[in-house]
Order: C-alpha cells, then sequence, then structure tokens
C-alpha cells in the first residue's frame, strides 16, 4: 500500500499504519499490508476475482449514508459478486480517492465499515492504495474467492425446463437495504455444495434486468409468474411514495443483493421441501427455450382446465413469425394462489433471443423488459 495521500489534509496521520493495525492477517496471508504487494495463498486451482467501484452522487450520498455504511457497502458488493459463482470471498485489497478535507476519523469511519464487513464474512483485508482528490469520495474493493474444488456456477448455465428462484424478498432497496445488506454468502455455498445450480447471479441491477443477463448468457428464454414474486415490505412502502405497483418495485429496483439462479425440476423441489436457509427461497418461474412464449394447458387437462378457470394461460399475444422449437411441461402456480398446475409451454424460436414473458394472476401474458424500470430514488 502505497502512502499517497495529501500531507496538506492528512498531516501527521499514517492511515495505512493504522489500516495494518486494524486488519487481521491469517494463514491465508503470506504478505500483509506493508510491501509492494501482498502475497497471499490460494487453495484452489480456480481462483475467483472481482472487483467494484462506488462513487459519490452516483452509488451513494452522505447525506443518508455514514462513511461506515459507505465502507460496509464497497466490501458487501464484491462478497455478494463472489456468492454468485458459488463461492467463498477470501482476501481483499482497498483503494480509495478521499476528498480534500476529509479528517482523520472520517477516513478511520469509511475503513472501519469495510473491515466491519470483511471481519462478519471471514475476509482478510491485505492491502490498497489511498490519494486524496478533489473530486467526490471514490471506493474500490477488489476481492479473490474461491469454490473450494466445486465448478464455480456461471451465468450462461440455465437449460430449458429449469427452475427459477430467487432468494428474500425483492424491491423498495433504496429505502435502507442497499447499505448494509448481508450478501448472502452461506447461500450461495450451500447451493452450490448440495443443488447444483445451473445458473446464478446477485440481483444488483434489478430482477428483470439480472434475469435477462442469465438468458443472454445462456441463450434462453423463461415464463415469470407475477403472483409468485416475493414483494419486499419496502416496495410496498416505496409504492405508496411513487404511486407505482409494488410488483414494479420488486422487479425493477435492484440492489437487492439476492441470488437469482436455475435449478433442475427436481433440485428445485428438493430445495424448497429442505429449506435450509434462514431467508426464504421462492420458485419465480420456468426457463424456456428462447424466443417469445406462448403458454397453453396441457392437452389432456385443458377442458377441465378452461371450465375452471375461463382465462386460463390463453396466449394473448400473437405477432412475428415464429417457428415453434420445443414444448416443455412443467408445473405452475394456479393463478388463484392454490396448488399448482401442469402447463405446456411452446417455447418458439423468434428473432429476438432472451425473451422473458410476465405472467399476470388473470393468466394473460405481457414481455418482461429488461430496461424501463424507473429508480425509486
Ligand atoms: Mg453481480
Amino acid at each position: 500500500m502505497r502512502d499517497t495521500v495529501s500531507k496538506a489534509t492528512l498531516r501527521e496521520f499514517d492511515l495505512i499504519r493504522w489500516i495494518r493495525q486494524e486488519a487481521p492477517a491469517d494463514d491465508r496471508v503470506l504478505v500483509g499490508i506493508g510491501d509492494d504487494a501482498a502475497v497471499v495463498r490460494n487453495r484452489d486451482a480456480a481462483t475467483l476475482l472481482t472487483t467494484d467501484l462506488l462513487v459519490e452522487g452516483v452509488h451513494f450520498d452522505l447525506g443518508k449514508a455514514s462513511l461506515a455504511d459507505v465502507g460496509w457497502k464497497a466490501m458487501a458488493r464484491n462478497i455478494s459478486d463472489i456468492a454468485a459463482m458459488g463461492g467463498r470471498s477470501s482476501v481483499a485489497v482497498m483503494s480509495a480517492a478521499l476528498p480534500r478535507g476529509f479528517s482523520e476519523e472520517q477516513a478511520r469511519e469509511l475503513v472501519r465499515g469495510a473491515l466491519a464487513c470483511a471481519a462478519e464474512f471471514d475476509v482478510r483485508l491485505v492491502g490498497g492504495d489511498v490519494s486524496s482528490t478533489q473530486g467526490p469520495l471514490v471506493l474500490s474493493v477488489a476481492l479473490l474467492g474461491d469454490t473450494a474444488g466445486r465448478p464455480p456456477v456461471l451465468r450462461s448455465g440455465a437449460r430449458p425446463g429449469d427452475a427459477i428462484l430467487v432468494t428474500g424478498t425483492l424491491g423498495g432497496s433504496i429505502l435502507g437495504k442497499h447499505l448494509r445488506f448481508r450478501p448472502r454468502q452461506a447461500e450461495g455455498i450451500l447451493l452450490g455444495e448440495r443443488y447444483s445450480p445451473h445458473a446464478m447471479i446477485d440481483i444488483s441491477d434489478g430482477f428483470a434486468r439480472d434475469l435477462h443477463h442469465i438468458l443472454e448468457e445462456s441463450g434462453v428464454g423463461a415464463r415469470v409468474w407475477a403472483s409468485q414474486i416475493p414483494i419486499s415490505d419496502e416496495a410496498r412502502r416505496a409504492a405508496r411514495e411513487s404511486g407505482r405497483a409494488p410488483l414494479d418495485h420488486a422487479l425493477g429496483d435492484g440492489e437487492d443483493y439476492e441470488l437469482l439462479f436455475t435449478l433442475d425440476e427436481a433440485d428445485a423441489a428438493r430445495l424448497l421441501a429442505d429449506r435450509p436457509f434462514d431467508v426464504p427461497v421462492t420458485r419465480v418461474g420456468s426457463v424456456a427455450t428462447s424466443g417469445p412464449l406462448v403458454a397453453t394447458p396441457e392437452p389432456r387437462r385443458a377442458s377441465a382446465h378452461r371450465s375452471r378457470d375461463r382465462q386460463g394461460a390463453v396466449p394473448r399475444r400473437t405477432g412475428r413469425s415464429v417457428t415453434v422449437a420445443a414444448r416443455i411441461t412443467t408445473s405452475e402456480p394456479r393463478p388463484s394462489g392454490s396448488g399448482s398446475r401442469s402447463v405446456t409451454v411452446a417455447a418458439r424460436t423468434g428473432p429476438l433471443a432472451a425473451t422473458a414473458a410476465l405472467v399476470l394472476p388473470d393468466g394473460t401474458e405481457k414481455p418482461l423488459e429488461p430496461e424501463g424500470w424507473e429508480h425509486t430514488a
């Protein structure tokens, strides 16, 4: 860690020496803070590496967030990215550009937040850099992690027929959760160990956008059931203020830092029966082949189904000339919310890949677009 702090603003203050005292080392750290580079031990052949940048006025507002909150968030966002690969975070470096006039105590508060998060998730801070700036506060963390020899869970592994699941509840994170959130590290690791997720991502951009990241990387489409989206209390509060629907906040707000992942049907059923986490897990849809999707009730049960539910799941959307690529039979919740029904999805290839449909409670569908969500902030 080179000492490039402006001597004019942080005179007599050796931030690096202080961090060196505050940041514990362990057997992963062969050489920690104090040399030109840290030397760390990697247990595994496959090492995960991620970095993230937070800029004042873009990612946080010091009118609403404490410096300790910002430090926590900088560390936690990276841990969340490693968790989304099914990995455990190990060692971190952190760099900051501190605004001129920043006091010693302010710098310490920032670092304390990052160290608190690191301690909570057993991460060691092994180095970094600090400078002063005439601009806003800028904070960057880079993090190493590993999957203990298991293959990392990529965005590109979703397969038609997979169940789509999400941890926790979604929406309204701007009301506070986006700062002091707990990355789903234990959950991501346990999923990787026991349930063989095919694809996974942490929800930072928003459910709709992050689902599309999986769909695009995997070359598949999806149907998402509006009635099954776990809407947070904060999303309902945000909706009262914004005048928009709570569901819109849940699908679009982002910074939930929950895990969004796909499992084959059998593993999904096992996970939902086991409920191995404190945090809830909800199945919210199914993966299909790419292209616009049309849902039709399973033929054998269609007549009985229609007599019960006139709306059924009859497609409303027509248009583009497309060909049927596959039919997938899957079970989904009834619009009424009681029990499930078997539905055959005709997945059609069209000019667009990675198309997702949102199935509304009345059985009609509309496109679930990745873009166009308004931010609550
Ligand atoms: Mg991510």
